[in-house]
């Protein structure tokens, strides 16, 4: 029975979606609802959801129910869904109620598959149509929105613990990307499922290359963002900052120096955002600056590489931003700076929050994985509780490990200079003292006679900065958010002071640590183990996805993930029967387009004979 059950689920991943194989756990889950069981899937982006809701749809009789928040993410889903021949639709009120009106009959008449619906429509008109229609299983994407817990509540979903009390025989699954353990521990709770069986693979984007920048400032900021950019020309990514106007200043700026970006932020006019997030998808424009306000909503698998221009608030925040990249397990790139203005201005929002103290603790284990100098990953999964007992090899720590050295000197001397201020000065004016600037207030106050004045001159400006922050990692000062961002030495600091400890810094080289080319060649060497894909025939192939996407309204990756065009640069297929028998090209697809595709690998291999 069961091996019946798992040889007609690899036949439909096979006609549909060209795929031999189940990522792990998707079979499990869908035999799961198969057997008119409840299920809670767990997996991180990328990791395979869709399938699990989507496969036992297609085996059923009857329709799957598929409960989505955002109007953005039903119609990517229903545009891929068509595209690959399935017969999905939606009900939502950006179309009109005569179109809607003819879905339903649809699927009166069981024509359709899978509907997907938002909870609050779902719960208003399912009395009217629940008879009329067999309904397979309900499916509830984004389920963490259930919980109050989690950072994306949405109270439209309580009302979805009222299912399983009205259809006793519809299987539930919930389906979710969260890695944080109280809001998925809350899920089946909330959704009445307490006989939910639990799906949960590994947290791990092991796709995804972490980096770090420390105390990179104002222009050498811009520099390294705009070498990040041209090291991936044509390839779409998303700048985070903190505020709204950064990311007009920053989308202004890249603009300047002839990038294609645009801003994005919750204060711009809802079809202003609508345009840009359109942009985004159709891959016109390839990059957008954005607040966290930007990503809910994206489905976009092609989304190369992520820059956090500032350090975000906690890992959760973290990790999910980083995720949106490189949904199609193809090589990404998350790069994140973080300075001690970042954790001023941080500090300063936690202490003003409702939920300080959690808040406060959630922010110094951000810190804690930035100032990291152990493999960035090991640090990311231990946050989640996960095991993972080896270095990556994809961050930038393990590619470059940091040199650490005696800084017991180097410590004296600002601590010296902080206790000589009688600690009222800030970062700034501590660092100008060492480095015997001359600029006027430093003058002014007299710091010039100073016997500290200018003992740190043979460090620059932002070695200094790297050491100040290490040294409040540490422990040896503080700073009085209260009082002007003062600095001030603690009780470990005066202990350095009088020599009766000694102290290590790591050696401040931001410039190598992150240098991009060390671990394009790692992703390309550790990660795949083969050679990379020619990247003129990729680029053939993608003006080919492009026109292909123009013409029918869709955005590029509906026809194809980068993922499956690597697959035919590599295969170069040359006929319609090469062509089927490809990673995640379906029945359908090979029928829409073998002949585009295998034409520009013809025309491709005409101008290189091999
Ligand atoms: P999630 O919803 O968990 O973020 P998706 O369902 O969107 O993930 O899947 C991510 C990508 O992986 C998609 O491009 C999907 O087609 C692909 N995928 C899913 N399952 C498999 C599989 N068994 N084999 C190969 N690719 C798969
Ligand atoms: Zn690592």
């Amino acid at each position: 029975m069961d091996g019946d059950l798992k040889s007609r689920a690899l036949g439909v991943l096979n006609r549909f979606y060209g795929y031999n194989s189940f990522y792990p756990l998707q079979f499990e889950a869908i035999q799961c609802v198969m057997q008119g069981n409840d299920a809670v899937v767990l997996m991180p982006t990328g990791g395979g959801k869709s399938l699990c809701f989507q496969i036992p749809a297609l085996l059923s009789d009857g329709c799957t129910i598929v409960i989505s928040p955002l109007l953005a993410l039903m119609k990517d889903q229903v545009d891929a869904l068509q595209g690959m021949g399935i017969p999905a639709a939606s009900v939502n009120s950006s179309q009109s109620e005569a179109f809607n009106r003819e879905v339903i009959e649809q699927v009166y008449a069981g024509r359709i598959k899978l509907l997907y619906i938002s909870p609050e429509r779902l719960l208003a008109e399912i009395d009217q149509w629940s008879e009329f229609i067999k309904i397979s299983l309900f499916a509830i994407d984004e389920a963490h929105c259930i919980s109050q817990w989690g950072h994306d509540f949405r109270p439209e979903y309580i009302q979805l613990a009222t299912l399983r009390q009205r259809f006793p025989n519809v299987p539930i699954m919930a389906l979710t990307a969260t890695a944080d353990r109280l809001t998925r521990n809350d899920i089946a709770r909330q959704l009445n499922i307490p006989d939910a069986r639990l799906f949960m693979t590994s947290f791990d984007r092991a796709n995804i290359t972490l980096n770090v920048a420390s105390n990179v400032s104002g222009n050498d900021k811009m520099k390294m963002i705009t070498r990040f950019i041209d090291a991936h020309r044509g390839e779409s990514g998303i700048i985070y900052s903190l505020r709204r106007k950064d990311t007009e200043k920053m989308a202004a700026r890249l603009r300047a120096l002839g990038y294609n970006a645009a801003p994005f932020h919750a204060g711009m006019p809802a079809d202003e955002k609508d345009r840009v997030q359109t942009a985004f998808l159709n891959d016109d424009t390839p990059i957008v600056c954005a607040t966290i306000a930007f990503g809910m909503g994206i489905n976009k698998s092609n989304v190369r590489w992520v820059i956090h221009s500032n350090m975000p608030k906690s890992i959760e925040c973290y990790y999910q931003e980083i995720g949106r990249a490189g949904r199609d397990g193809m090589p990404a790139t998350a790069l994140m700076f973080y300075s001690f203005a970042d954790v001023i201005t941080l500090k300063s929002f936690a202490q003003d929050s409702g939920q300080k103290e959690i808040n406060m603790t959630k922010l110094s284990r951000m810190q804690q994985y930035a100032e990291s100098d152990v493999c960035r990953r090991r640090t990311l999964l231990s946050y989640f509780n996960e095991r993972y007992d080896h270095d990556c090899g994809n961050c930038d720590v393990c590619l470059n490990p940091p040199e650490r050295f005696d800084a017991t000197i180097l410590c004296q001397m600002a601590l010296s200079a902080i206790v000589r201020t009688h600690e009222k000065e800030g970062v700034t004016a501590i660092i100008d003292i060492l480095r015997g600037s001359g600029k006027t207030d430093i003058i002014a106050k007299g710091y010039d006679k100073l016997r500290t004045y200018g003992v740190g001159r043979d460090t620059t400006f932002a070695a200094w900065n790297s050491y100040l922050l290490q040294m409040l990692q540490l422990g040896i000062i503080d700073v009085a958010y209260d009082d002007h961002y003062h600095l001030r030495v603690t009780d470990y600091g005066w202990e350095i002071l009088r020599g009766m400890k000694q102290v290590k810094f790591s050696k401040f080289t931001y410039k190598s640590r992150t240098t991009e080319a060390k671990s394009r060649e790692s992703r390309q060497g550790t990660l795949q183990n083969m050679p990379p894909a020619d990247s003129e025939l990729f680029e053939l192939l993608k003006k080919t996805r492009l026109a292909l996407a123009r013409a029918r309204h869709v955005a590029p990756y509906i026809i194809f993930s980068d993922k499956v065009l690597d697959v035919i640069a590599r295969n170069k297929p040359t006929t319609r029967e090469e062509f089927a028998t490809l990673y995640g090209i379906g029945e359908k697809k090979t029928e829409m387009f073998w002949l585009q595709f295998t034409t520009a690998v013809k025309e491709y291999l005409a101008s290189h004979p091999q």
